[in-house]
């Protein structure tokens, strides 16, 4: 695990993600608060361009818990089943519309316990409805934020509490709103999963991750072959035809 980033140094890292993206906002595409609560529901291992496909279609028909409702579990399972564990997520789709219809109004709270009170509705998922639809400073760890916060030094931890709450002690306050998305959009575009960009990463000299690929991966090169004792590059396959049918002559 990286040493722990220096106050001074976190403060860098989100000055420099600021200025890549000084409007960052979800990928995830709704109309209100409650297509946003549906949307982040839906988006548990799955892709945002996934999630908005299915969703396109689906909210130009039902962007309230009423019309939901409306709509049905079979026929909501019609527009989602291109998404991972749609059936489970169609079902708590369904169940939290009734809920809010029946303890929230029709709204959706503007609180994390009554958040959380909902099917399917967990720590994060509420944490990004409380981000984006009400502005306030929650970070939801996802994966790309636990690897971002993990390899850069920044926050480390070993689950996505542990992680949360470094950041909010690690984040200089006024970067807290913002600060999800920064790291979101840091990980899924450039400090990727497998092949991390450290070659065009604007805070590379502040990160503390050991195995940082400094260069693009290139092309295979053709495999070289051991000849007489040294090593030779394999010949393009043209000339070594050629080459071939020279030889079929020769011994004829
Ligand atoms: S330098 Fe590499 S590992 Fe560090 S944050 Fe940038 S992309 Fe990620």
């Amino acid at each position: 695990m990286p040493r722990k980033m220096t106050r001074a140094n976190a403060a860098l890292l989100f000055e420099r993600l600021s200025k890549v993206r000084p409007e960052p906002t979800t990928e995830l595409n709704y109309k209100n608060s409650y297509t946003l609560l549906v949307a982040v529901a839906l988006s548990a291992q799955a892709t945002d361009e996934g999630v908005n496909r299915a969703t396109g279609p689906l909210f130009a028909i039902a962007d309230t818990p009423e019309k939901m409702v409306s709509l049905g579990e079979k026929k909501l399972g019609d527009f989602v089943k291109t998404i991972g564990l749609w059936r489970n997520k169609a079902k708590n789709v369904i169940a939290l519309s009734k809920m809010l219809i029946e303890e929230h109004g029709g709204e959706v709270p503007h609180d994390r316990e009554a958040l959380e009170k909902l099917p399917g509705v967990g720590r994060k998922t509420a944490n990004v409805v409380l981000n984006v639809a009400f502005g306030e400073p929650t970070i939801a760890v996802d994966t790309h934020i636990f690897r971002v916060s993990n390899r850069t030094g920044l926050a480390p931890g070993k689950n996505p509490l542990e992680v949360e709450l470094a950041l909010e002690k690690a984040t200089p306050e006024d970067y807290l709103l913002h600060a999800h998305h920064w790291l979101i959009l840091h990980g899924r575009y450039v400090c990727k999963a497998r092949t991390p960009e450290c070659w065009r990463c604007v805070i590379s000299d502040i990160c503390g991750f050991k195995d940082k690929v400094l260069e693009p991966k290139t092309a295979k090169k053709a495999p070289a072959k051991k000849v007489a004792g040294k090593l030779k590059t394999a010949k393009p396959q043209k000339k070594a035809t050629r080459k071939a049918g020279k030889t079929k002559k020769a011994t004829r």
